[in-house]
Protein backbone atom coordinates (compact mmCIF):
# COMPACT_ATOMS: atom_id res chain seq x y z
CA UNK A 1 0.00 0.00 0.00
CA UNK A 2 1.64 3.56 -1.00
CA UNK A 3 2.07 5.59 1.23
CA UNK A 4 1.99 8.69 -1.38
CA UNK A 5 -0.37 8.64 -4.52
CA UNK A 6 -0.45 11.20 -7.28
CA UNK A 7 -3.46 10.20 -9.72
CA UNK A 8 -2.91 12.06 -12.82
CA UNK A 9 -1.78 15.18 -11.85
CA UNK A 10 -1.55 17.74 -14.33
CA UNK A 11 -0.16 21.58 -13.49
CA UNK A 12 -0.66 24.11 -16.31
CA UNK A 13 0.79 27.73 -15.79
CA UNK A 14 -1.16 31.17 -17.87
CA UNK A 15 1.48 33.29 -17.44
CA UNK A 16 0.08 35.53 -20.34
CA UNK A 17 -4.04 34.66 -19.51
CA UNK A 18 -5.60 31.86 -21.19
CA UNK A 19 -4.58 32.28 -24.41
CA UNK A 20 -1.25 31.06 -23.42
CA UNK A 21 -0.89 27.78 -21.44
CA UNK A 22 2.20 26.11 -20.11
CA UNK A 23 1.91 22.17 -19.14
CA UNK A 24 4.73 22.30 -16.55
CA UNK A 25 3.37 19.02 -14.84
CA UNK A 26 1.40 16.37 -17.43
CA UNK A 27 -0.34 13.44 -16.25
CA UNK A 28 1.93 12.18 -13.43
CA UNK A 29 1.17 8.87 -11.99
CA UNK A 30 3.20 7.63 -8.96
CA UNK A 31 3.46 5.52 -6.19
CA UNK A 32 6.00 6.06 -2.96
CA UNK A 33 5.78 3.86 -0.44
CA UNK A 34 6.79 5.05 3.38
CA UNK A 35 10.57 4.38 3.86
CA UNK A 36 11.63 4.71 0.18
CA UNK A 37 14.40 6.94 -0.93
CA UNK A 38 14.05 8.62 -4.33
CA UNK A 39 15.54 10.56 -6.40
CA UNK A 40 13.97 12.87 -8.93
CA UNK A 41 16.45 13.51 -12.09
CA UNK A 42 15.75 15.44 -15.09
CA UNK A 43 16.75 18.50 -17.14
CA UNK A 44 16.84 22.29 -15.96
CA UNK A 45 13.19 23.07 -16.40
CA UNK A 46 11.44 19.46 -16.94
CA UNK A 47 9.06 20.37 -13.56
CA UNK A 48 10.86 18.71 -10.95
CA UNK A 49 10.39 21.78 -8.48
CA UNK A 50 7.01 21.63 -9.21
CA UNK A 51 6.23 18.11 -8.93
CA UNK A 52 8.51 18.70 -5.23
CA UNK A 53 6.03 21.86 -4.48
CA UNK A 54 2.49 19.92 -5.57
CA UNK A 55 3.87 17.07 -3.70
CA UNK A 56 4.29 19.29 -0.63
CA UNK A 57 1.01 20.77 -0.80
CA UNK A 58 2.64 23.97 -1.62
CA UNK A 59 1.25 24.38 -5.23
CA UNK A 60 -2.31 23.02 -6.20
CA UNK A 61 -2.27 21.33 -9.25
CA UNK A 62 -4.75 22.16 -12.11
CA UNK A 63 -5.63 18.26 -12.63
CA UNK A 64 -5.76 15.35 -10.35
CA UNK A 65 -5.31 13.99 -7.00
CA UNK A 66 -2.90 14.23 -4.12
CA UNK A 67 -2.91 11.42 -1.14
CA UNK A 68 -0.58 11.00 1.31
CA UNK A 69 -1.57 9.06 4.23
CA UNK A 70 -4.54 8.65 2.59
CA UNK A 71 -5.71 12.27 2.95
CA UNK A 72 -6.05 13.90 -0.23
CA UNK A 73 -4.25 17.05 0.77
CA UNK A 74 -5.84 19.61 -1.96
CA UNK A 75 -9.51 18.54 -1.04
CA UNK A 76 -8.29 20.15 2.65
CA UNK A 77 -9.67 23.97 3.39
CA UNK A 78 -6.13 26.21 3.07
CA UNK A 79 -5.54 26.37 6.52
CA UNK A 80 -5.81 22.48 7.21
CA UNK A 81 -3.30 22.59 3.88
CA UNK A 82 -0.84 24.44 6.07
CA UNK A 83 -1.53 21.85 9.03
CA UNK A 84 -1.01 19.51 6.86
CA UNK A 85 2.24 21.08 5.53
CA UNK A 86 3.88 21.47 9.17
CA UNK A 87 3.01 18.39 10.63
CA UNK A 88 3.44 15.80 7.82
CA UNK A 89 6.44 17.55 5.36
CA UNK A 90 9.90 19.05 6.12
CA UNK A 91 11.64 20.96 3.26
CA UNK A 92 15.50 21.02 2.34
CA UNK A 93 16.21 23.67 -0.62
CA UNK A 94 19.25 24.35 -2.42
CA UNK A 95 19.79 27.73 -0.68
CA UNK A 96 19.63 26.78 3.11
CA UNK A 97 18.79 30.05 4.04
CA UNK A 98 19.56 30.13 7.82
CA UNK A 99 19.24 32.93 9.14
CA UNK A 100 22.83 34.99 10.53
CA UNK A 101 21.89 36.15 13.60
CA UNK A 102 20.72 32.81 15.20
CA UNK A 103 22.21 29.92 16.25
CA UNK A 104 22.04 26.48 15.22
CA UNK A 105 19.69 25.69 17.53
CA UNK A 106 17.28 28.52 17.09
CA UNK A 107 17.17 28.25 13.43
CA UNK A 108 16.32 24.53 13.98
CA UNK A 109 13.63 25.52 16.63
CA UNK A 110 12.01 28.19 14.10
CA UNK A 111 9.34 25.66 12.77
CA UNK A 112 8.50 25.04 16.24
CA UNK A 113 7.36 29.17 16.24
CA UNK A 114 4.07 28.63 16.44
CA UNK A 115 3.54 25.12 18.07
CA UNK A 116 1.63 25.56 21.35
CA UNK A 117 4.31 23.96 23.37
CA UNK A 118 6.41 24.99 25.94
CA UNK A 119 9.97 27.17 25.43
CA UNK A 120 11.35 24.05 27.03
CA UNK A 121 9.75 21.85 25.10
CA UNK A 122 10.50 23.55 21.71
CA UNK A 123 14.30 23.58 22.88
CA UNK A 124 14.47 19.71 23.56
CA UNK A 125 12.89 18.79 20.20
CA UNK A 126 15.34 21.43 18.52
CA UNK A 127 18.12 19.51 20.17
CA UNK A 128 16.99 16.12 19.61
CA UNK A 129 16.63 17.10 15.67
CA UNK A 130 20.78 18.10 16.17
CA UNK A 131 21.78 15.15 17.94
CA UNK A 132 19.95 13.58 14.44
CA UNK A 133 22.57 15.34 12.04
CA UNK A 134 24.80 14.71 14.83
CA UNK A 135 25.52 18.63 16.03
CA UNK A 136 24.44 18.52 19.19
CA UNK A 137 27.72 19.85 20.36
CA UNK A 138 27.33 22.75 18.51
CA UNK A 139 23.82 23.81 19.20
CA UNK A 140 24.85 27.44 20.05
CA UNK A 141 26.90 28.43 17.60
CA UNK A 142 25.94 30.85 14.54
CA UNK A 143 25.86 29.86 11.08
CA UNK A 144 28.78 31.82 10.15
CA UNK A 145 30.87 29.64 12.80
CA UNK A 146 29.99 26.09 11.55
CA UNK A 147 31.40 24.64 8.14
CA UNK A 148 29.02 24.40 4.79
CA UNK A 149 28.48 20.95 5.29
CA UNK A 150 27.62 21.76 9.05
CA UNK A 151 25.21 24.66 8.09
CA UNK A 152 23.56 22.09 5.50
CA UNK A 153 23.11 19.37 8.57
CA UNK A 154 20.98 22.32 10.52
CA UNK A 155 18.87 22.98 7.63
CA UNK A 156 18.01 19.62 7.33
CA UNK A 157 17.70 19.53 11.37
CA UNK A 158 15.44 22.65 10.53
CA UNK A 159 13.18 20.09 8.45
CA UNK A 160 13.44 17.31 10.69
CA UNK A 161 12.19 19.23 13.86
CA UNK A 162 8.59 18.02 13.30
CA UNK A 163 8.93 14.59 12.79
CA UNK A 164 7.84 15.00 9.48
CA UNK A 165 6.49 11.69 7.43
CA UNK A 166 7.88 12.96 4.23
CA UNK A 167 11.38 14.73 3.83
CA UNK A 168 11.50 16.95 0.65
CA UNK A 169 14.90 17.91 -0.52
CA UNK A 170 15.49 20.15 -4.05
CA UNK A 171 19.18 19.81 -5.11
CA UNK A 172 20.27 19.97 -1.31
CA UNK A 173 24.25 19.24 -2.67
CA UNK A 174 23.56 21.70 -5.30
CA UNK A 175 25.45 24.58 -3.92
CA UNK A 176 28.18 22.56 -2.12
CA UNK A 177 31.85 21.19 -2.93
CA UNK A 178 31.51 17.96 -3.61
CA UNK A 179 32.80 16.83 0.05
CA UNK A 180 30.41 19.01 1.67
CA UNK A 181 27.93 17.63 -0.50
CA UNK A 182 28.95 14.13 0.85
CA UNK A 183 28.56 14.55 4.01
CA UNK A 184 24.81 15.63 3.41
CA UNK A 185 24.43 12.85 1.76
CA UNK A 186 25.77 10.32 4.12
CA UNK A 187 22.96 11.90 6.38
CA UNK A 188 20.16 11.34 3.95
CA UNK A 189 21.31 7.80 3.60
CA UNK A 190 21.04 7.35 7.52
CA UNK A 191 18.33 8.87 7.99
CA UNK A 192 16.69 6.44 5.76
CA UNK A 193 17.82 3.55 7.23
CA UNK A 194 15.98 4.73 10.10
CA UNK A 195 13.01 4.94 8.39
CA UNK A 196 12.93 7.84 6.86
CA UNK A 197 10.87 8.31 3.89
CA UNK A 198 12.56 11.13 1.57
CA UNK A 199 12.39 12.82 -2.45
CA UNK A 200 15.26 14.38 -3.62
CA UNK A 201 15.94 16.12 -6.38
CA UNK A 202 19.89 16.04 -8.09
CA UNK A 203 21.60 16.42 -10.95
CA UNK A 204 24.01 14.54 -9.40
CA UNK A 205 24.49 11.06 -10.79
CA UNK A 206 26.16 9.32 -7.78
CA UNK A 207 24.10 10.55 -5.13
CA UNK A 208 20.73 9.63 -7.37
CA UNK A 209 22.33 6.17 -6.88
CA UNK A 210 22.00 6.12 -3.20
CA UNK A 211 18.55 6.04 -3.79
CA UNK A 212 16.37 3.31 -3.89
CA UNK A 213 14.43 4.28 -7.02
CA UNK A 214 15.07 6.97 -9.74
CA UNK A 215 12.52 9.20 -11.30
CA UNK A 216 13.69 10.88 -14.64
CA UNK A 217 11.47 13.63 -15.87
CA UNK A 218 11.31 15.27 -19.11
CA UNK A 219 9.19 18.10 -20.64
CA UNK A 220 6.92 17.63 -17.35
CA UNK A 221 6.21 13.89 -17.89
CA UNK A 222 7.73 11.12 -15.82
CA UNK A 223 9.80 8.58 -18.06
CA UNK A 224 8.89 5.02 -18.15
CA UNK A 225 11.50 3.23 -16.15
CA UNK A 226 14.00 1.88 -18.30
CA UNK A 227 14.13 -2.50 -18.26
CA UNK A 228 18.20 -1.97 -18.26
CA UNK A 229 18.32 -4.08 -21.62
CA UNK A 230 16.44 -7.49 -20.31
CA UNK A 231 14.07 -8.54 -22.63
CA UNK A 232 11.34 -8.11 -21.13
CA UNK A 233 8.10 -10.77 -20.94
CA UNK A 234 4.59 -8.70 -21.47
CA UNK A 235 2.43 -10.57 -19.89
CA UNK A 236 2.34 -14.41 -18.39
CA UNK A 237 0.45 -15.53 -21.66
CA UNK A 238 2.84 -14.47 -23.61
CA UNK A 239 5.18 -16.00 -20.93
CA UNK A 240 3.75 -19.68 -21.13
CA UNK A 241 3.48 -18.94 -25.35
CA UNK A 242 7.06 -19.46 -25.40
CA UNK A 243 7.99 -22.15 -22.94
P1 LIG B 1 13.04 22.18 -12.78
O1 LIG B 1 13.00 22.20 -11.28
O2 LIG B 1 13.02 20.79 -13.36
O3 LIG B 1 14.18 22.98 -13.33
P2 LIG B 1 10.61 23.76 -12.60
O4 LIG B 1 9.60 22.87 -11.96
O5 LIG B 1 11.23 24.80 -11.75
O6 LIG B 1 11.70 22.86 -13.34
O7 LIG B 1 9.93 24.50 -13.81
C1 LIG B 1 9.32 23.80 -14.90
C2 LIG B 1 8.76 24.80 -15.89
O8 LIG B 1 7.68 25.48 -15.29
C3 LIG B 1 9.73 25.86 -16.33
O9 LIG B 1 9.58 26.04 -17.71
C4 LIG B 1 9.31 27.08 -15.57
O10 LIG B 1 9.60 28.23 -16.28
C5 LIG B 1 7.82 26.87 -15.43
N1 LIG B 1 7.26 27.51 -14.21
C6 LIG B 1 7.56 27.16 -12.94
N2 LIG B 1 6.87 27.92 -12.07
C7 LIG B 1 6.11 28.77 -12.82
C8 LIG B 1 5.17 29.81 -12.52
N3 LIG B 1 4.87 30.14 -11.24
N4 LIG B 1 4.57 30.44 -13.55
C9 LIG B 1 4.87 30.11 -14.83
N5 LIG B 1 5.72 29.14 -15.18
C10 LIG B 1 6.36 28.48 -14.20
MG1 LIG C 1 14.30 23.07 -9.88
Amino acid sequence: MGFLHLEEVGKDYQPNGPASVTTVLNNINLIITESEFVAVMGPSGSGKSTLLSVLGAMNRPSQGRVIIDDIDIYSLPEERQADFRREYIGFVFQQHHLLGFLTALENVALPLAVARISQQEKRQRALEALRRVGLVEKSGRLPAQLSGGEQGRVAVARALVNEPPLLLADEPTGNLDSHTGDEVMALFTNLNRQGQTIIMVTHNGDNARLAHRIIRMRDGEIEPESSSGVTQVTSVGDMNHRC
